[in-house]
C-alpha cells in the first residue's frame, strides 16, 4: 500500500488512535457509520459477515476497509466481544456542523468493549450474565499465611461485584501449571467471559483455564493494577489500607473498568464478600449431570431445574434465583430465614398475587441504571427506569396491605421476624422529577444521532425557557404555514405550496408551468424535475428564527436529559438497594408460587447427618409425567445417614428408574438448601457441604478427552475431596471401559467410600454390575435396593417402586426387545442365556451359580462358537466366579485382573493367527 494512502489527515488520525489501542478493533466513527480499516477490517469483515471493500476503490494499493451503520453497531460490537475481541469505539467528539473550515473533526475513544465488559446491556437477555473476573495470587516465597488466592468478579451491567479468597493447596503452590481445584470450580460456576491475571502468570493461566467449559479470554494485568486504584473514583472498601487477596483482585477489576469504560466507574457498585465455605460446592460435572441450568441434550434451558423453578416476575428476580441455585446455603439458620419468608408467601395467596403483580412492573432496574450512566443513553431508558420506580410504592403497598389485614400483622412485628419480607425503599423524589420532566412515552433515539427527532421528549411545563423556545418555533411555523394562502393570492398561482426540507429549509414551491407568474421578489433556491422552489427575504427571516429556536431547544433538551441522567446516577446507591430487595422478594415469591402450584412441602433442614425423604419426586420429570394416574410419577422414600445406611446400592435393569431416583434425591437436597420447598410428603435434610455427581460414560469427547478418562478423573476427585457431610451420587461408574475393568473400579470405589475414615459420605450408587450386591455382606453400611419389576408374558413392567435387596435379574434381553432389537437377535440372545443358565457354557465351564449367570450384560459378550478365545473367556469367567469377594483384597483383585486381561489378550492374538493360517 502506498505511503500516500496512509498520509491523508484522516488516516493519520486513525493511525494515532490505533496506536493507543493496538489490541482492539477500532470502530472509527464517520457520520452514520463506524468504519474499520486495514488489519481490523480484514479481521472483522468475515466475523461480522460484512463486505470488505477498500478506500479509494480501484487503486491497487487501496486501504482495506469495512463498516457498519451506527444504528446497527451494537449487535456487531457484542458479536466481536463474544468472539473474544476487544472493540475500541472512537466517536466524533465535536459536532461537524458547528465547525468552520475544512479541519478534521476531533475523535476520541470513548469506550472499549471487551469480552468481559460488554458495555451497553441492551439486547442481552435478562438472565444472561457477562462476568469479568480477576485472580490474584501470592508471589513465590510468601509465607504459609500469605498463600491465598483472591478472586473478584464484576457483572458491570448489573453492578454485581463480589470477591472471595481461597487457600492455595501445597501441590499447586509448587506447580507452574496448575491452579487450585477450588479456584477452577468457582470459575466454572461464575463462567466469566474474561479473566484478568497478573502478567507473569499469563501462560500458566491460559493453560489451566483451557480446561473450563466455554471460551474464556485471559487478559494480563500489570502488578500495579492489583496494588492500588489508579483512578480517583471512590470504590468503597477497596482503596488503600487493605491488602488481602480479595481486595487486590477487586482492584484489578476496578482499574480495568475505569480504564475501558470510565463513565461506568463513576458510580461504582459496592463490593460484597463471600466465603465459599458458606455455600455448597457444586462442580461443573455435578451441575451438568443434575441439569440445574442447562440440559444435557442441547445445553438449553428446557428440562432444567431452573426452568422448573423460575416463575419470577422480573429479570432482577430471575437472576437472584439463579444465583441462589448456583450457591446453595450451608447454614441451617440462613436457610431457615428464606424458608420463613417462602412459607409466609405460600400461606398468603392474595399477598403473593399482589406482590408478584407489582413486581412485574419493575423492569431491569440494575441494567437500566447502567444504561443511564452511559453516554449513549436514550430518553426511553429513563422512561423505563421511571416505570420501575412507579412500581416500588405498589410493592410496598402490597406488603403493607397484608400487614393491616386481620390476622396479618406479622410483617415486622411477629416473632418470626427472621422471615420478614423486606420492602424496597421507593425513591419518590427521583420519580417525581422524572414524571415532571419526561413525556409519557419517550422516543428511542439511535446512539449519538443528532437531528430533529432528538427533541420533544421533555414534558411541557417542565422548563419555561424550553417552552418559550418551542412556542416561538411553533409560532414561526404557523406563520409560515399561513403564508401559503397569502402568497397564492398575491402571485395568482393556485398550486403554490409551502415546503420544508431538512437541509434546504422552507420554500415556496411552484410547478414549471406556472413559472411565468412568479413575483419579482422571489429568489430561486432549488430546481427539481417539475417544480422550482423559491424563498423571500421575509420567509428567510422567519425560517432562521424557527430553525434557531429548534436548535436551541434541542440543545436545551439534551442538557436537561444529561442533568436527569446525572440525577439518576447520583441515586445509584438507593436504586441498587431497591433493586436488591425487589430481586429477593421476586425470588422468594417465585419459590412460594412453585411450592403452592406443585404442592411441595417445607423440609426440615438441620445440622444432623441424616437424609430422610418421604414420597420424594423428581421435580422436573414429575412435571413432564404428571403427578397422578397410571403413567404418573411414582414417589419413593429415601433414608441415608453415615452411621446407618451410608451407601444405598441400586441394582436392576436399565429403564427401571435408577438414574431418575439418584437425581431426584440430589435435587431435593439442593432445593432444601436454597430455602425452597421440596417435592415430597416430608423431608429432613442434614445439610451437605458438597454434592458430587458422576455419571458413567458421560461424553465429553468434544473437549478432547476420552470418556473413560473423564469419568476416572471425576471419580478420583470425589475420592480425594469427599467429606462425611457430602452427598455422593454415582450413576453407573465404570461403564466406560471393559466389563472387568469397570466392575473392579466400581467395586473399589464403593469400598473406599465405605471404609474411608471421615469421608463416610451419604452415597447413592446405581450400577448394572450385579456382583456389587455382595458388598453388603461385608460392609455393614452398604444396603441393597432395586426397583420393582414385574414380568408378564415375557414383557417387563416397571413399577418404579424402590424395594430393599438386590435385583434378582437384569432383564437385559427384555429391555433390548422393548428397545426394538430385531426378533432374531432377541431369540438368539435368549437361547444363549438359556444355555448359560443351564451350564452348557461354551468352552466347557461348569454350571454357574444362578444369581450370577443371570447377568445378561456380562454374558452377552461371549461368543457361542467354540474357539480358543471363547475358551479363555470362559475360563476367566469361571475363575471370576470362584473369587470370594468377601476376602479378596483390592490388590489381589487388581493382580488377578491384570493376569486375566493378559490371558484374554494372548488368546485373542492366538486365535487371530489360527484364523490366518
Ligand atoms: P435407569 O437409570 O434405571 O435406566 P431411568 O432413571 O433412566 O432408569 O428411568 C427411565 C425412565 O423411567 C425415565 O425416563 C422416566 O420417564 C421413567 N421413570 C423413572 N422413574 C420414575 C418414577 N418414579 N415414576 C414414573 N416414571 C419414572
Ligand atoms: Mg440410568
Amino acid at each position: 500500500m502506498s505511503v500516500a494512502a496512509l498520509e491523508t489527515p484522516m488516516m493519520q488520525q486513525f493511525l494515532k488512535v490505533k496506536a493507543q489501542h493496538p489490541d482492539a478493533i477500532v470502530f472509527y466513527r464517520m457520520g452514520d457509520f463506524y468504519e474499520m480499516f486495514l488489519a481490523d477490517a480484514e479481521l472483522a469483515a468475515p466475523l461480522l459477515d460484512i463486505a470488505l471493500t477498500t478506500r479509494d476503490k480501484g487503486k491497487p494499493d487501496a486501504i482495506p476497509m469495512c463498516g457498519v451503520p451506527v444504528h446497527a453497531a451494537d449487535g456487531h460490537i457484542k458479536r466481536l466481544a463474544e468472539l473474544g475481541h476487544r472493540v475500541a469505539i472512537c466517536e466524533q467528539v465535536e459536532d461537524p456542523r458547528a465547525m468552520t473550515g475544512r479541519r478534521l473533526v476531533r475523535r476520541e475513544v470513548v469506550e472499549v468493549v471487551t469480552p468481559g465488559l460488554v458495555g451497553d446491556p441492551d439486547g442481552i437477555d435478562g438472565r444472561t450474565l457477562v462476568a469479568l473476573v480477576a485472580i490474584w495470587w501470592p508471589e513465590e516465597g510468601a509465607d504459609a499465611n500469605g498463600r491465598r488466592f483472591g478472586l473478584a468478579m464484576l457483572e458491570a451491567s448489573t453492578g454485581d461485584f463480589r470477591a472471595t479468597e481461597l487457600d492455595v493447596d501445597a501441590a499447586v503452590a509448587g506447580s507452574d501449571e496448575a491452579l487450585p481445584d477450588a479456584l477452577l470450580q468457582e470459575l466454572s460456576r461464575i463462567a466469566p467471559r474474561e479473566v484478568l491475571v497478573p502478567a507473569p502468570a499469563l501462560d500458566r493461566c491460559r493453560a489451566a483455564l483451557a480446561s473450563l467449559p466455554g471460551p474464556i479470554v485471559v487478559t494480563a494485568a500489570p502488578a500495579s493494577a492489583f496494588a492500588s486504584l489508579r483512578s480517583s473514583e471512590a470504590w468503597p472498601g477497596i482503596g488503600q489500607g487493605s491488602d488481602d487477596p480479595g481486595t487486590r483482585a477487586a482492584r484489578a477489576v476496578a482499574n480495568y473498568l475505569a480504564e475501558n469504560q470510565p463513565f461506568a466507574a463513576l458510580r461504582p457498585p459496592a463490593l460484597s464478600r463471600y466465603a465459599l465455605a458458606d455455600t455448597v460446592v457444586l462442580d461443573d460435572a455435578t451441575r451438568r449431570h443434575l441439569e440445574l441450568f442447562e440440559n444435557s441434550e442441547d445445553r438449553g434451558r428446557s428440562g432444567t431445574l431452573i426452568a422448573e423453578l423460575d416463575l419470577t416476575a422480573c429479570a432482577l428476580g430471575a437472576r437472584r434465583l439463579a444465583r441462589w441455585l448456583a450457591y446453595p446455603l450451608r447454614s441451617p439458620r440462613q436457610i431457615a430465614v428464606r424458608q420463613e419468608a417462602v412459607e409466609s408467601l405460600v400461606e398468603r395467596d392474595r399477598l403473593r398475587g399482589r406482590l408478584r403483580e407489582a413486581i412485574a412492573g419493575v423492569r431491569d432496574l440494575e441494567r437500566l441504571l447502567a444504561k443511564a450512566m452511559r453516554p449513549g443513553a436514550v430518553p426511553r431508558d429513563l422512561g423505563a427506569l421511571r416505570a420501575s420506580l412507579r412500581a416500588l410504592p405498589q410493592i410496598v403497598a402490597a406488603l403493607r396491605d397484608e400487614d393491616a389485614a386481620p390476622g396479618g400483622a406479622w410483617l415486622g412485628s411477629e416473632p418470626r421476624a427472621a422471615g420478614r419480607l423486606e420492602a424496597p425503599e421507593p425513591l419518590p423524589e427521583l420519580l417525581e422529577l422524572l414524571e415532571r420532566a419526561l413525556i409519557d412515552e419517550p422516543p428511542v433515539i439511535a446512539r449519538g444521532s443528532r437531528g430533529a427527532q432528538e427533541t420533544g421528549y421533555v414534558r411541557e411545563g417542565y422548563r419555561s425557557d424550553l417552552d418559550a423556545l418551542r412556542e416561538s418555533a411553533s409560532k414561526g411555523r404557523e406563520w409560515i404555514a399561513g403564508l401559503e394562502a397569502e402568497e397564492r393570492e398575491r402571485s395568482g398561482i393556485p398550486g403554490l405550496k409551502v415546503r420544508f426540507h431538512p437541509v434546504h429549509g422552507y420554500a415556496f414551491e411552484v410547478s414549471k408551468s406556472q413559472l411565468a407568474k412568479v413575483p419579482a421578489d422571489y429568489e430561486r433556491k432549488q430546481t427539481l424535475a417539475n417544480v422550482e422552489r423559491f424563498s423571500t427575504e421575509r420567509l428567510r427571516e422567519v425560517e432562521s428564527r424557527v430553525m434557531g429556536a429548534n436548535e436551541r431547544a434541542a440543545k436545551l433538551e439534551r442538557e436537561i436529559f444529561d442533568a436527569l441522567r446525572e440525577r439518576v446516577a447520583e441515586s445509584s446507591e438507593p436504586i441498587r438497594a431497591a433493586a436488591d430487595r425487589v430481586a429477593t422478594l421476586d425470588a422468594l415469591a417465585s419459590l412460594a408460587e412453585v411450592a403452592r402450584r406443585k404442592r411441595w412441602v417445607r423440609p426440615v433442614v438441620d445440622e444432623s447427618e441424616t437424609l430422610e425423604i418421604k414420597a420424594g419426586r423428581h421435580p422436573v420429570i414429575e412435571s413432564v409425567l404428571g403427578r397422578r394416574g397410571a403413567d404418573g410419577f411414582v414417589p419413593n422414600d429415601t433414608r441415608l445417614d453415615p452411621a446407618g445406611t451410608q451407601i444405598l446400592l441400586l441394582t436392576g435393569p436399565n429403564m427401571s428408574g435408577k438414574s431418575t431416583y439418584l437425581r431426584q434425591v440430589a435435587l431435593i437436597v439442593l432445593l432444601a438448601q436454597i430455602g425452597s420447598f421440596v417435592p415430597a410428603e416430608s423431608a429432613r435434610v442434614g445439610v451437605v457441604d458438597r454434592v458430587f455427581t458422576r455419571v458413567g460414560a458421560s461424553d465429553r469427547l468434544a473437549r478432547g478427552e476420552s470418556t473413560f478418562m473423564v469419568e476416572m478423573r471425576e471419580t478420583a476427585e470425589i475420592l480425594s475431596q469427599v467429606t462425611r457431610r457430602s452427598l455422593v451420587i454415582l450413576d453407573e461408574i465404570g461403564r466406560g471401559t471393559s466389563t472387568f475393568d469397570g466392575l473392579s473400579i466400581a467395586w473399589a470405589v464403593a469400598e473406599h467410600l465405605h471404609d474411608a475414615r471421615g469421608g463416610e459420605a451419604r452415597t447413592l450408587f446405581a450400577t448394572h454390575y450385579h456382583e456389587l450386591v455382595a458388598l453388603a455382606e461385608s460392609r455393614p453400611r452398604i444396603q441393597n435396593a432395586h426397583f420393582e419389576v414385574r414380568e408378564w408374558n415375557e414383557e417387563v413392567i416397571f413399577l418404579r417402586r424402590l424395594v430393599p435387596g438386590g435385583a434378582s435379574r437384569s432383564y437385559g434381553i427384555q429391555v433390548a426387545r422393548l428397545a426394538g432389537l430385531p426378533p432374531r437377535v432377541i431369540e438368539r440372545a435368549r437361547t444363549i442365556l438359556q444355555d448359560l443358565e443351564a451350564g452348557s457354557l461354551p468352552g466347557g465351564a461348569s454350571k454357574p451359580r444362578a444369581s450370577q449367570a443371570r447377568d445378561g450384560q456380562l454374558f452377552l459378550a461371549l461368543e457361542p462358537k467354540r474357539s480358543r478365545r471363547a475358551a479363555a473367556e470362559a475360563r476367566t469367567l469361571d475363575a471370576l466366579r470362584q473369587i470370594d469377594c468377601n476376602v479378596i483384597t483390592p490388590l489381589d483383585a487388581l493382580t488377578w485382573l491384570a493376569r486375566a486381561r493378559e490371558e484374554l489378550a494372548r488368546a485373542a492374538a492366538d486365535e487371530g493367527e489360527e484364523g490366518s493360517a
